[in-house]
């Protein structure tokens, strides 16, 4: 039997979402998946088929940044399908193009700023004081070896420059 593997398809596997070629449109990771109510226009297994097909306009969509990483998807799957790695698999695809959501640019910025994707303000420092904390949480930032290694992630991943 001759087996049909679009481009698509193919780029996916090569992104670590070789796994969605077994999947045989059950349907249980729509049903058990927490978010999939809020996944538009598709849900998870949706999403699987759409990668199966090659589909890649329908595949790569707004649904991809409704998922929480939970696993849900991928504990009830029957077929081994790891989910989350072809929505992530799909996520890198976006993002090494050049399309990613403002709000997560800042982020991504505020990673590579303060070693801390949740920027402080007055607000929360006044709570920490408050409760005995240091009023400024610790990040790599304040370890130096910690921080060496972080700044060779960032320039290997070319992160500063993708979430610019
Ligand atoms: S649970 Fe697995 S086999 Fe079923 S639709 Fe989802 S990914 Fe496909
Ligand atoms: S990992 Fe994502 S797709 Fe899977 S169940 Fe959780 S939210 Fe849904």
């Amino acid at each position: 039997m001759k087996k049909i593997v679009s481009e698509f398809t193919e780029e996916l596997a090569a992104n670590g979402g070789s796994s969605v070629t077994s999947c045989f449109q059950c349907g249980t990771c729509t049903l058990k998946c927490p978010s999939a109510k809020m996944m538009t226009p598709l849900r998870p297994g949706n999403i699987m088929r759409a990668s199966q097909l090659g589909l890649k306009d329908e595949a790569i969509c707004d649904a991809l940044w409704q998922c929480t990483t939970c696993y849900t998807c991928v504990e009830w799957c029957p077929c081994n399908v790891q989910v989350v790695d072809v929505i992530t698999a799909l996520r890198n695809m976006v993002v090494a193009n050049g399309d990613m959501y403002e709000n997560h640019k800042k982020v991504a910025q505020s990673l590579i700023k303060n070693g801390h994707t949740v920027e402080n303000n007055d607000k929360i420092r006044a709570l920490r004081k408050n409760l005995g904390l240091p009023e400024n949480p610790e990040t790599v930032m304040d370890d130096k070896a910690a921080k060496a290694d972080f700044d060779k992630v960032i320039k290997l991943t070319k992160f500063a420059k993708l979430v610019d």
